[in-house]
C-alpha cells in the first residue's frame, strides 16, 4: 500500500475541532552562541496540540527537531538560549517560570523520551531503582498517603487483636468460657497476627508502582526485570522501560524524539503498537519526532514539517498526505521508496541540508527546490493558512507572489532526475 493511502484511524476518531488545546508554541526562536557564530536551530516555530492527539514533527537530521522539544522542557544545553517566543501549557507560559516551578511540569505533566535508550539509562543503577525513582520524585505526596492508609490500617488490626487479647483474658478469669469458644479466639487472634505487616518505607512502595508500570509497557516478568540493568535488556525492552517511566506520572504530555530509530523494525512495530495504546489508556498527547514519513503516517491525527529551523507546512495527516503542497514536503514523500515504484532510481532532494550559522536568505529551501520563483532568495515567505487549519510556508500559495516569474535552473536535466 502506498504511503499517501495508508488509513489513519486516530484521525478519523477525532475531530481536531472540537479538541481542546494543551500546548501552544508561538514564534518560539531558540539559538546556540559557538565560536563560529551563532546557529539559529529553532527560528520562529509555532504549532498547538490538542488534548489527546499526536503531533507528528517530521524533517531531516538537523532541521531543529530536537532543539524544539528541548525547548518546550527548558533542557537546551549550555550556549543555547530561548530568546523569543511563548510556550503555553495550559495556558501557562512554561517561559515565565522559574527552574523550581518548571521542575514541577517535568517528568510529571510533562515527559520525554529519548532515540537511544541505553545512553538515557543510568548504566549503573537498577530498573527498579530508576523507574521507582520517578515516583519518589514526583510522586512522594500519593505515596505518603498510601503509606498512611497502610499504617491506619495496621494499626486498626493491633487494636482489634489487643481487644480480642483482653476479651479472652477477662472471659477465662470469669469462667464463662468453653474450651471450644477458647480455640476459636485463639485462632482469630492468630489469623490478625498474620495480617500485621511492617508499614512499608516509600522506596518500598515505589518498587511497587515500578513494577505495575512496566507490566502496563508488556512486560511479562516485572518483579524481575525491576533487580536487573540497563545492559542485560534488549534495545524493545529498554525503550519499554524508557516509555515506562514517561509515563509514571501520568503526564499530560509525551514527547518522543526518535522512539523507535535505535530498534529493529519489528520492535518498532511494537513500540508504536505500544505507544497507541497507553495513549488511549492513559489520554496523553503525544509530540512524535521523527525523520521516519512511515511512522508520522500510522500514528499522528496532525503533521508539521520542519525545515531549517522553522515549520513549513502544517496541516491534518489525511490532508497532508493526500495533497501536500510544499516542494520540501513533496520531496520528502517522493523520496519514501515504493514497491510499486521497483527498477526506478529513488528520488531525492537536490542538496544539503544548510548550515545554521548562515541560512540562506529568502525561503531558506531555495537551494534546492525545485519550483523556485525568482523572488524566493529575497523574501522570506509568510505563514498562511491556506484552508481550515491548514499552514505553509511558501510563496507559490502566496496571492502576492503566486503569480511571480519561474526561476531558471542553469542545469534543466539535473533538474528533471529530481522532480517529484
Ligand atoms: Fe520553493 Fe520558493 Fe516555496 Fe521556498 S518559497 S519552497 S523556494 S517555491
Amino acid at each position: 500500500m502506498d504511503i499517501t493511502e495508508k488509513k489513519n484511524s486516530a484521525i478519523e476518531n477525532s475531530k481536531i475541532d472540537k479538541l481542546e488545546k494543551l500546548l501552544e508554541v508561538k514564534n518560539l526562536k531558540t539559538f546556540f552562541y559557538t565560536e563560529e557564530g551563532i546557529v539559529k536551530a529553532v527560528d520562529g516555530v509555532s504549532f498547538d496540540i490538542y488534548l489527546d492527539e499526536v503531533l507528528g514533527l517530521v524533517g531531516e537530521t538537523g532541521c531543529g527537531k530536537s532543539v524544539t522539544a528541548l525547548s518546550i522542557l527548558q533542557l537546551v544545553r549550555e550556549t543555547g538560549k530561548i530568546i523569543e517566543g511563548s510556550i503555553k501549557f495550559n495556558d501557562i507560559n512554561l517561559l515565565e517560570l522559574s527552574e523550581q516551578e518548571m521542575r514541577e511540569y517535568r517528568g510529571n505533566q510533562i515527559t520525554m523520551i529519548f532515540q537511544d535508550p541505553l545512553n538515557s539509562l543510568n548504566p549503573v543503577m537498577s530498573i527498579g531503582k530508576q523507574v521507582s525513582e520517578v515516583f519518589l520524585l514526583h510522586q512522594k505526596e500519593k505515596l505518603k498517603k498510601t503509606q498512611d492508609n497502610l499504617r491506619l490500617e495496621r494499626k486498626k488490626l493491633i487494636d482489634e487483636r489487643m481487644n480480642l487479647k483482653k476479651e479472652l483474658i477477662k472471659k477465662e478469669k470469669d469462667g464463662l468460657i468453653s474450651e471450644e469458644e477458647k480455640k476459636i479466639f485463639k485462632l482469630k487472634i492468630d489469623d490478625l497476627k498474620d495480617k500485621i505487616q511492617r508499614t512499608p518505607l516509600l522506596k518500598h512502595l515505589a518498587l511497587d508502582e515500578a513494577e505495575k508500570i512496566i507490566k502496563e509497557v508488556g512486560i511479562a516478568d516485572a518483579r524481575g526485570i525491576l533487580k536487573r540493568f540497563p545492559h542485560e535488556l534488549s534495545g524493545g525492552m529498554r525503550q519499554r522501560i524508557m516509555i515506562s517511566m514517561g509515563l509514571s506520572c501520568n503526564p499530560l504530555l509525551l514527547i518522543a524524539d526518535e522512539p523507535t530509530t535505535a530498534l529493529d523494525v519489528t520492535i518498532q512495530a511494537q513500540i508504536l503498537d505500544l505507544m497507541q495504546k497507553l495513549k488511549k489508556k492513559f489520554k496523553t498527547s503525544i509530540l512524535l519526532i521523527t525523520h521516519d514519513l512511515g511512522i508520522i503516517a500510522e500514528t499522528c491525527n496532525r503533521i508539521a514539517v520542519m525545515y531549517s529551523g522553522n515549520i513549513v507546512e502544517y496541516a491534518t495527516a489525511d490532508d497532508l498526505f493526500k495533497n501536500p503542497r510544499h516542494p520540501y514536503t513533496k520531496g520528502l514523500i517522493a523520496a519514501i521508496p515504493s514497491i510499486e515504484t521497483k527498477n526506478k532510481k529513488l528520488k531525492t532532494i537536490r542538496g544539503m541540508v544548510p548550515n545554521l550559522i548562515f541560512p540562506p536568505s529568502g525561503c531558506r529551501f531555495h537551494p534546492r527546490c525545485d519550483e523556485r520563483l525568482e523572488i524566493c532568495d529575497k523574501i522570506k515567505p509568510s505563514w498562511i493558512e491556506i484552508s481550515d487549519k491548514y499552514h505553509i510556508a511558501c510563496h507559490l500559495y502566496d496571492p502576492k507572489y503566486k503569480d511571480s516569474s519561474k526561476y531558471k535552473w542553469a542545469n534543466e536535466e539535473d533538474i528533471e532526475s529530481f522532480k517529484v
